[in-house]
């Protein structure tokens, strides 16, 4: 019998550059250079094994509905998304980074109802009802970092690595709401009916992640 057909969907961009030596030390190459090719589905060393390169915020849904079986794409995404529709059962430990509210540096406490201004409005409803606080929500897509100081917004959350982009704006990390990395996520259909191929490259890919960090 040959071995289920697998399509792996992986978030373009930096994340790629970091997820694609993990993959390569799990036995699985992309046929052509993705960094340079229009293409969105690659052919990879495996007859079995296409590779999908989307956007990050894409591969949640990909993987939900089954187009993909498994993807890679960033815990941020995932919370955002909501993670009950697959599972994640590998921590690829590429792409780390923090999901932080952000303030003014300086600012004094908040008012009752703070504006908060993010792309990640899901994670910012949960995290602010969680602490008891009433905010409004301003959904933005990038340049988050000007929402405060040109008076759209009192806060914001998002993504800090160095912090550099934050300070450069004039704002502070505040609260801590995830540790974020690039997770391997699986349809949970496919999981149950690609089962061994699945396990053989999450198996592969967790030896992967062991010994770049041993
Ligand atoms: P930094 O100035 O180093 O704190 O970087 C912050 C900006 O880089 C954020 O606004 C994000 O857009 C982006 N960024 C940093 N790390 C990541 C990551 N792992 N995944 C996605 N975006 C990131």
């Amino acid at each position: 019998m040959s071995a289920a057909n697998i399509v792996i969907a992986l978030t373009k961009g930096r994340i790629l550059e970091e997820t694609l030596p993990l993959f390569e030390q799990a036995g699985i190459v992309p046929g052509e250079d993705v960094f340079t090719s229009r293409k969105l589905l690659f052919d990879t060393n495996l007859d079995n094994v296409k590779l999908m390169i989307i956007r990050g915020s894409d591969v949640p849904t990909y993987v939900e509905f089954g187009s993909a079986d498994m993807g890679v794409a960033g815990k941020d995404l995932i919370l955002e998304y909501g993670d009950e529709g697959f599972y994640e059962p590998l921590d690829l430990k590429i792409a780390t980074c923090r999901l932080m509210t952000a303030e003014p540096i300086g600012a004094k406490p908040a008012r009752d109802r703070i504006k908060v201004a993010t792309k990640f409005t899901n994670i910012a409803k949960k995290f602010f009802a969680e602490q008891g606080k009433q905010i409004e929500l301003i959904k933005l897509n990038g340049a988050l970092e000007l929402a405060p100081s040109l008076g759209l917004a009192d806060a914001i959350v998002d993504i800090v690595d160095t912090g550099k982009t934050l300070t450069a704006n004039g704002l502070e990390p505040k609260d801590l709401i995830a540790e974020v990395s690039s997770r391997v996520i699986v349809n949970k259909a496919a999981m149950k009916i690609k089962n061994a191929v699945i396990r053989d490259i999450l198996g592969k890919l967790r030896k992967a992640v062991e010994n770049k960090h041993s």
